[in-house]
């Protein structure tokens, strides 16, 4: 199943965010709570949401903490 990577893809979106205590480990910069949510989406077609929230680095976007 080769051609299914191809036409399956993700897409992540932030929602909504705000400050949070703490620093990025790896540019240094503030870190944030971030509620996002994640579209699968099938030739383009989204047909899967999940929500979720998460410690962001504002600066660089890196993904600190996750809870799923
Ligand atoms: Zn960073």
């Amino acid at each position: 199943m080769v051609c299914f990577c191809f036409l399956v893809d993700q897409k992540r979106q932030v929602r909504k965010s705000k400050p949070a205590a703490g620093t990025c480990s790896r540019c240094g910069g503030g870190a944030s709570v971030a509620d996002m949510k994640t579209a699968t989406r099938f030739c383009h077609v989204p047909f899967y949401w999940k929500s979720w929230r998460a410690i962001m680095c504002t600066f660089c976007g890196s993904i600190l903490k996750s809870y799923h």
